[in-house]
């Protein structure tokens, strides 16, 4: 994939650039070596002031940033100045949260006399520089994500964002740089995937995280399996939205509407099965159906915008065969539903669009009852009980997220217990949240991020003993 600007709304490549050779990518990787021998030795104050004046440079610059985000990815400029803000946000909060996260532990009195210490502790110690490899749809989120609980920890970050965002990631560097970041603290790398490699198997990087697709989830574990290197997966999900009798309907159809399309329907953590128990379900489908139809779809950076385009062409047309797919199986199209090689499909100025959709009559041999719909696709099932719903729910290789509308404890319960999942939400929509862990299980992915589960991912737990 050529690294470039193309602007999803209308097709028109923007900008291109060129990947950085050899000799520029050698420069950089001893750069983030050099900078990480000093930043590993600063106090976690020291740190917060970066994570906060960073936060700043995010406030500062917030229009600027969306307008870059939405003119590289197409999400509604609204949306793009709320991840600016949640970014800021979780910036503020490793500042003033990551040094007791991973402050000393101390184990009990008796457990040290135990093991023969006179004392003995825990320490969090950094490990590196350490590569992001990342996607396109938050771009500025995804990256923040993992850069704020690094950088607390005293690592560096390398950033591989996704080719479709290169002004961001550029963006990116330059909001680190001007937070008063030491050179070589957090760099972004435009390289291609064909690169992604050697970067990983250079000895001066420690470890991986990759926030995206399968396929690249799967090439950049191999690769630092190969090199032995820790790595976190955050890959796709195709997440249970489950409604039960007790469920606030009303709410629940709205919070569908928005867990399905938010992002212009293309997020790991969007709700994309929609399995409703037979008691609620007319009423639930009809005014599901209705309420996707009336979304405005349209020019991103306008604000009435409810839906912009899908960002690239690729996943405009990935997501219009698993619609055919399953339409010529026998489902049903309760809403929208435009097919590849339909006419409809032509494009709305020359932008990849593609309408809010309701499909019913799912069957397993489908790909979109196994594969995840990125775009504002939502499949509908019925359901005859809370055994049934939960069957469905985890009849898929994906296990991110979860949303369940009860009221009811025994069965919320039950979910807890039994829905395979990195989380289950009742009576709302899954969100990510500095103090909340995130990550998946099955082909979602492993590790985690956020909270002191993420920021402890990248350090060296290391034992200090004293005899
Ligand atoms: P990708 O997984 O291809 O891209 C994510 C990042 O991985 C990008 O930086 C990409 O670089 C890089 N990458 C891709 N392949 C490799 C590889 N073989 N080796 C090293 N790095 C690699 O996502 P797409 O944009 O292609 O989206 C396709 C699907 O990915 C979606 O339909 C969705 O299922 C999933 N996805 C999930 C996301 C999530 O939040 N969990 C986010 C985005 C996508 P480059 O851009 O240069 O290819």
């Amino acid at each position: 994939m050529p690294i470039a600007t193309v602007n999803p709304a209308t097709g028109e490549t923007l900008e291109t650039f060129q990947p950085l050779d050899r000799d520029a990518l050698e420069v950089r990787l001893a750069r983030a070596e050099a900078a990480f021998r000093d930043y590993r030795t600063t106090g976690f104050e020291h740190r917060a002031e970066l994570l906060r004046r960073a936060a700043d440079v995010m406030d500062a610059y917030q229009d600027q940033l969306a307008r870059t985000v939405t003119t590289e990815m197409g999400k509604p400029l609204a949306q793009a100045k709320a991840e600016t803000a949640k970014c800021a946000k979780a910036l503020r909060w490793y500042a003033d949260h990551g040094a007791a996260l991973i402050a000393d532990e101390l184990p009990g009195e008796g457990d040290v006399a135990d093991s023969g210490a006179t004392a003995a502790y825990v320490r969090y110690r950094p490990l590196g520089p350490v590569l992001a490899v990342m996607p396109w749809n938050f771009p500025l989120w995804q990256v923040i994500r993992f850069a704020a609980p690094a950088l607390m920890a005293g690592n560096v970050g390398l950033l591989k964002h996704a080719s479709n965002v290169p002004r961001t990631a550029l963006a990116l560097e330059e909001l680190f740089h001007r937070a008063g970041a030491p050179e070589g603290v957090f760099q972004t790398l435009l390289i291609g995937t064909d690169a992604v490699g050697d970067v990983i198997r250079d000895d001066r990087v420690v470890a991986v995280t990759l926030t995206g697709s399968e396929g690249a989830g799967r090439a950049v574990a191999a690769a630092a399996g190969d090199a032995l290197k820790k790595t976190v997966m955050e890959l796709g999900g195709s997440d249970p939205f489950v409604v039960l009798p007790s469920a606030d309907l009303t709410a629940a159809v709205r919070t569908a509407v928005r867990a399905r399309t938010q992002n212009n329907g293309q997020s790991c953590i969007a709700a994309k099965r929609f399995i409703v128990h037979s008691d609620v379900y007319p009423r639930f489908a009809v005014e599901f159906a209705d309420a996707m139809s009336a979304l405005r779809v349209g020019d991103p950076m306008d604000a009435e915008t409810e839906i912009g385009p899908l960002a690239t062409r690729q996943g405009r047309d990935d997501l219009a065969a698993l619609v055919a797919d399953a339409l010529a199986h026998g489902a049903t199209a309760e809403a929208g539903g435009l097919h590849s090689g339909g006419p409809e499909l032509s494009d709305v100025s020359g932008g990849w669009y593609y309408p809010p959709t309701v499909l019913t009559n799912i069957t397993p041999e489908m790909r979109i009852h196994h594969e995840e719909a990125f775009g504002p696709v939502a499949t509908l099932y019925r359901v005859n009980s809370l055994d049934e719903a939960i069957a469905l729910a985890n009849d898929s290789p994906y296990g991110l997220s979860s949303n369940v509308w009860t009221t009811e404890p025994a069965e919320q319960e039950r979910c807890v217990r039994d829905i395979e999942a990195g989380g289950v939400f009742f009576n709302g929509m899954t969100a990510s949240h500095p103090a909340l862990p995130f990550g998946g299980v099955k082909r979602s992915g492993y590790g985690r991020e956020l909270n002191a589960h993420g920021i402890r991912e990248f350090c060296n737990v290391t034992t200090v003993w004293l005899g």
